[in-house]
């Protein structure tokens, strides 16, 4: 069955300006985002991987216009967004939600947990007060809690909890992708799977699309169909899940698989420790991004950036190893 594609990128660049002239003009800018192509289809969990720093948030923020990119394509939904107004853009926010990794931060603390639910629809809906209470309650026992917690304020609950209730207020309009940025990294290790699970179960029933962005490869496994790796802000490898986990192509893909815990104590990996240094995002190298650090480096790496090739079905991977 041909899979509808949601989201698209086509080389998406993003700069920011660090440090001013002394006529006010930018003295440098920093390359957070550089050349991202992707697709998300309908209905899958599409992951962006990489270490802190990578350009993975920055990617999130594009996608749901909190940011403008400085050249590239956005599409959802069959519609390009990456220059439209944010009036033209309102409507479109509707089907594209966000949970952010700050639980606390993200929910006005002065709100009560029924406001912060009824909120979106107050914003993209007409629905009378009755209507509204009557999902904000739905939705309340939808992400496990309950009525019971309508009236409370979020110092009243726990960094789980408070997760729960992002993601509530995420569903509220019924969105058709949401983009979850680092959503269970400051929850405690025992409640990260509930989390985890909740995202799996609502996605079944509502049909969900996710672009899910961490740095735990361990985490991204559980969940991910298809896994985006990004380095200095660009993409290095995009593969199925199984693909990416059973034949890394890319040499910093392999690095990083290499330090993800097995759970079984007779099996030894030998773990590949990453030399040099990251170079500076704001002087990009002129050949491969990844190239101060890679074993496999040749001479062609440092003159020539690699294109992106697709080496086998599906999994893409930007390395001159792979002609
Ligand atoms: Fe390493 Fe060269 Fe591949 Fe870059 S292009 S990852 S430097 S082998």
């Amino acid at each position: 069955m041909e899979k509808n594609k949601i989201l698209s990128l086509k080389n998406v660049c993003k700069t920011f300006p660090v440090g001013k002239t002394l006529l006010g003009k930018p003295l440098n800018f920093v390359h957070a985002v550089n050349n991202v192509s992707f697709d998300v289809y309908e209905g899958e969990t599409f992951s962006i991987v990489g270490e802190s720093g990578c350009g993975k948030s920055t990617t999130g923020r594009l996608i749901n216009h909190l940011l403008i990119p400085d050249s590239g394509e956005i599409w959802f939904q069959g519609k390009e967004i990456s220059k439209i107004s944010q009036d033209e853009m309102r409507p479109i926010r509707r089907d594209m939600q966000m949970i952010f990794q700050d639980p606390a931060g993200s929910l006005n603390p002065r709100m009560r947990i029924s406001d912060l639910i009824e909120e979106p629809l107050l914003i993209h809906t007409d629905l009378d007060k009755e209507e509204r209470m009557k999902i904000v309650n739905e939705l309340l026992g939808i992400v496990g809690l309950s009525a019971k917690h309508a009236q409370r304020y979020p110092h009243e609950f726990s960094g789980g909890q408070k997760q729960r209730v992002g993601i509530a207020r995420a569903l509220t309009v019924n969105p058709k992708l949401i983009i979850a940025d680092e959503p269970i990294s400051a929850l405690d290790v025992s409640i990260q799977a509930q989390v985890l699970n909740l995202l799996h179960n609502l996605q079944e029933k509502y049909n969900l699309t996710y672009v899910f962005i961490s740095h735990d490869l361990s985490v991204v496994e559980m969940i991910s169909d298809r896994i985006a790796v990004m380095y200095l802000g660009f993409v290095a490898e995009t593969a199925p899940k199984e693909l990416l986990y059973g034949n890394p192509l890319h040499p910093y893909t392999e690095a990083l698989l290499s330090a993800v815990p097995i759970p079984d104590p007779d099996y030894k990996k030998e773990r590949i420790i990453l030399e040099g240094d990251i170079p500076s995002t704001i002087n990009l190298p002129k050949g491969c991004p990844f190239a101060a650090r890679c074993s496999k480096c040749m001479p062609e790496c440092l003159e020539t950036r690699p294109e992106t090739k697709e080496v086998e079905p599906g999994h893409f991977v930007a390395c001159h190893l792979y002609k």
